[in-house]
C-alpha cells in the first residue's frame, strides 16, 4: 500500500468509527433531542394534560409535550452525554421506563393524548454483527498496522519487520550541506564529478551531440582521502535527489533481503530521476564471486551482487540516474561490475600531495580559531603520506591542545605537537625511565640522526626526542624531506636501511650490548630490503623480476609471494646480505664520528628534545 493511499485509508476508517460510535452512544445529535425522565415526571405531565403523543414499547414510554417547560426539571446523567453535549435547551422527546401500571391506558385517554403501542426498535442483524465483531477487528487491524510501522522505523529491534525496504536515505542539497568548496585538493576527481553534475543539469546539451554519460563512476583510493566527502559534495552541488546507502546495509539478516533492497533502491531512484545513487564501501557486496565457496553467507552476497548487475543493465542511462560508488579495495571487485556500461569510469582519489595537504589543513583550520601567521606549509611538509582524515584530525588535536594549555587560539606549536600525536601517540610524561636506559635511548636516537645527516641521499633531521609516547616508542628521530618525493632511488632506499640500522649500531659501539629497542627499526629495514629485491628490481642477483605483488594498492603492504622454494631461500639470503651491508656502513659512519655521537647524546639526555636546527648547529 502506497503511503498516501494508506493515510487516506486510516482517515476514512477513523471517521467512520467516530460516526458509528456517536450514532449509538449519542443518538441525540442525529435525531430529536431525547431526555430521560422519571416516571413521576411523566405522570405529572399527564395530569396537567400537557402530553401530546405517547408511544409505548415493552421497555420505554416515549412522549412529546404540547408546551415545553422553560427549564429542565431533571436530567438523568449519562456517562457519555452529560459533558459533551449537555445544553440548557429542553428536549423534544421524553422517555421514561415502562412501569406495570394497570391504570395507564385510562390515564392516557383521560389526558386526551394520542397513544399507541410500537414494536421495540430492532437493530438490523448486519449492523449488530458489525458492531460486535467488525469494530473490534478494525481496531485490531489499525493497531497492528501502527505497530508494524513503528517496528519498520527501528522502534522495536531494527529491520526485522520492514521486509526489504532499502534504508537509502534521500539527501537533498540543504541536508547534505557539503559542496566542492569543502573538499580541498582532489582537483581531478572534482573535475570528473563536475561533468556528472553538469549532465544532470543540462541533459539536452549531451543528448544533442549524442553523448551518453557513463552510468556509473567508481571513486577509488586509500581510506580517509575524502571519497565519501566528495559524494556528499556532489549531492550538494547537483541539487537533485541523492540516495546514499552503504554496502554493508545491503547485507541483511535474512537471505534474499540484500537483493530486495537493491531492487527497491533502484525502483525509488527511477521514480525520482534525475537523481544520484551513492553506494559507499561497495566492496562489501561487490567482491569477486569466485572467491571462497565455503561459507553459506556467500550465496546471499552473490544474489545481491547479481541483482545490482541486473538493475544497472536494466535502466536507461539517458533518464538521468547516475550511480556513484566508493571503495578502497578496487582489486577485489568483481570484474563484471567494472565492465563498460556499469562502473566503467574510475575516479582516483589519491593521498594528497604537499599542496593538497596544505589546502586540506586550511579548509579545516577555518573551523577553529587559529593564530595569525601559522605556517601550514611546514605542517604539510612534515605530514607526507597523511590522508585528509588524518589532517583533519591534526587540526582538531591542535585545537584540543590549545584548550588544554588555556589558550583561545591555535598556534604553530599546537599543530606541531599534534602531528607527533598522530604519528607516535601522546607523550607519556608519567613514565619513569632509569638514567641508564635514558642513556641507551639517547645514543640510539642520536645514532639514527647522525648517520642520516652524514649521508648524501637522506632526508634532513627535523627533531630528536627521548620523551616516550603512548605508541610504545621510547624516543624517535623525525626526518622531513625538503621537497615532496615521488620516486625512491636505489641509493635512497639503501641509505634508509643504513639510517634504520644506525640506532642498534650506536648502542653496540657505546655499550657493547644490544637491546630490544631496535625491533621496529629491524622490521622496517627488512621490509625495505625485501621490497628492493622482490618488487623494485634493485638487486643484481635477480634484476627486474617481481616475485611479490601488492594485493591492494591502497591498504598497506599486504603482498603475495610467488616463486619457487629455491628462489625464496635466495631472496632471504639477499635480504640478510643487504641489511648487514647497511649495518656495517652505519657502524663505520659512527666510528668516524664518535666524538659527535657522545656530545650530542649528552646534550639530548639533558634537554630530552632537540630541534633539527639545534642538531645541525651541534654537528658543525
Ligand atoms: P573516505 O570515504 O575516502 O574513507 P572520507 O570522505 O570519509 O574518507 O573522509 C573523512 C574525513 O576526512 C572527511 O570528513 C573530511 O573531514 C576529511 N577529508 C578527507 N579528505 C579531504 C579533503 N580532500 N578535503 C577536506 N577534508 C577532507
Ligand atoms: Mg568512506
Ligand atoms: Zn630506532
Amino acid at each position: 500500500m502506497g503511503s498516501k493511499k494508506g493515510k487516506i485509508f486510516y482517515i476514512v476508517i477513523g471517521v467512520v468509527l467516530i460516526i458509528l460510535i456517536n450514532y449509538f452512544v449519542f443518538p441525540s445529535i442525529f435525531g430529536d433531542k431525547v431526555e430521560e425522565v422519571s416516571y413521576d415526571v411523566f405522570l405529572d405531565q399527564l395530569e396537567k394534560k400537557n402530553i401530546e403523543n405517547v408511544e409505548v414499547d415493552g421497555e420505554y414510554i416515549t412522549y412529546t409535550l404540547k408546551t415545553k417547560p422553560q427549564k429542565q426539571i431533571q436530567k438523568a446523567p449519562s456517562l457519555f452525554s452529560f459533558n459533551l453535549f449537555a445544553s440548557d435547551e429542553s428536549a423534544d422527546v421524553y422517555k421514561t421506563g415502562y412501569m406495570d401500571d394497570p391504570d395507564l391506558v385510562k390515564k392516557l385517554s383521560d389526558s386526551g393524548a394520542k397513544f399507541s403501542k410500537v414494536q421495540p426498535e430492532e437493530m438490523p442483524l448486519i449492523l449488530s454483527l458489525f458492531l460486535s465483531y467488525g469494530i473490534p477487528i478494525i481496531i485490531m487491524i489499525v493497531f497492528w498496522k501502527f505497530l508494524t510501522r513503528q517496528m519498520g522505523k527501528g522502534g522495536f529491534g531494527g529491520n526485522a519487520m520492514s521486509f526489504g525496504k532499502s534504508n537509502a536515505k534521500v539527501y537533498v542539497k540543504a541536508q547534505s550541506g557539503k559542496t566542492f568548496a569543502d573538499v580541498a585538493g582532489q582537483d581531478e576527481a572534482k573535475e570528473a564529478l563536475t561533468e556528472i553534475v553538469d549532465f544532470l543539469h543540462n541533459p539536452k546539451k549531451y543528448a544533442a551531440i549524442g553523448a551518453t554519460l557513463p552510468k556509473g563512476a567508481l571513486l577509488v583510493g586509500p581510506p580517509g582521502t575524502g571519497k565519501t566527502l566528495l559524494a556528499q559534495a556532489v549531492a550538494g552541488e547537483a541539487n537533485v535527489p541523492f540516495f546514499s546507502i552503504s554496502g554493508s546495509e545491503f547485507v541483511e539478516m535474512f537471505v534474499g533481503m540484500g537483493a530486495a533492497k537493491v531492487r527497491d533502491l533502484f525502483k525509488q531512484a527511477n521514480e525520482k530521476a534525475p537523481c544520484i545513487v551513492f553506494i559507499d564501501e561497495i566492496d562489501t557486496i561487490g567482491k569477486k564471486r569466485d572467491s571462497g565457496h565455503i561459507s553459506g553467507g556467500n550465496d546471499e552476497r552473490e544474489q545481491t551482487l547479481n541483482q545490482l548487475l541486473t538493475e544497472m543493465d536494466g535502466f536507461d542511462g539517458k533518464k538521468g540516474v547516475v550511480i556513484l560508488a566508493a571503495t578502497n579495495r578496487p582489486d577485489s571487485l568483481d570484474k563484471a561490475l567494472l565492465r563498460p556500461g556499469r562502473f566503467d569510469r574510475r575516479i582516483p582519489v589519491e593521498l594528497p600531495d604537499l599542496r593538497g595537504r596544505e589546502a586540506i589543513l586550511q579548509v579545516h583550520a577555518k573551523k577553529v580559531n587559529i593564530a595569525n601567521g601559522v605556517n601550514f606549509k611546514a605542517i604539510a611538509n612534515a605530514t607526507s603520506g597523511a590522508s585528509g582524515a588524518e589532517l583533519a584530525n591534526i587540526i582538531n588535536e591542535a585545537a584540543l591542545r590549545a584548550v588544554r594549555m588555556g589558550r583561545i587560539e591555535v598556534q604553530q606549536c599546537d599543530l606541531e605537537e599534534s602531528v607527533e600525536v598522530i604519528l607516535a601517540g601522546y607523550q607519556r610524561k608519567g613514565m619513569v625511565i632509569s638514567d641508564k636506559e635514558k642513556e641507551i635511548i639517547a645514543y640510539h636516537e642520536v645514532g639514527h640522526a647522525l648517520v642520516a645527516a652524514m649521508q648524501k641521499h637522506s632526508a634532513p633531521v627535523h627533531k630528536i626526542t627521548i620523551i616516550p609516547r603512548t605508541s610504545g616508542a621510547l624516543g624517535y628521530t623525525m626526518q622531513v624531506e625538503e621537497d615532496e618525493k615521488f620516486l625512491m632511488s636505489k641509493e635512497e632506499a639503501f641509505n634508509k636501511i643504513v639510517t634504520l640500522t644506525a640506532g642498534r649500531a650506536a648502542e653496540k659501539l657505546m655499550f657493547s650490548t644490544i637491546t630490544s629497542g631496535a625491533s621496529n627499526d629491524i622490521e622496517q629495514a627488512t621490509k625495505i630490503a625485501r621490497a628492493m629485491i622482490t618488487r623494485y628490481g634493485m638487486s643484481e642477483e635477480f634484476g627486474m623480476v617481481a616475485f611479490e605483488t601488492l594485493n591492494n594498492a591502497y591498504l598497506g603492504d599486504d603482498t603475495t609471494l610467488v616463486c619457487s622454494n629455491e628462489t625464496a631461500a635466495k631472496i632471504d639470503r639477499e635480504v640478510i646480505g643487504l641489511v648487514s651491508k647497511a649495518y656495517t656502513k652505519a657502524e663505520d659512519i659512527l666510528k668516524n664520528n664518535m666524538q659527535k655521537l657522545n656530545s650530542i647524546s649528552r646534550y639530548l639526555i639533558e634537554k630530552e628534545t632537540i630541534t633539527g636546527d639545534e642538531f645541525m648547529d651541534l654537528l658543525q
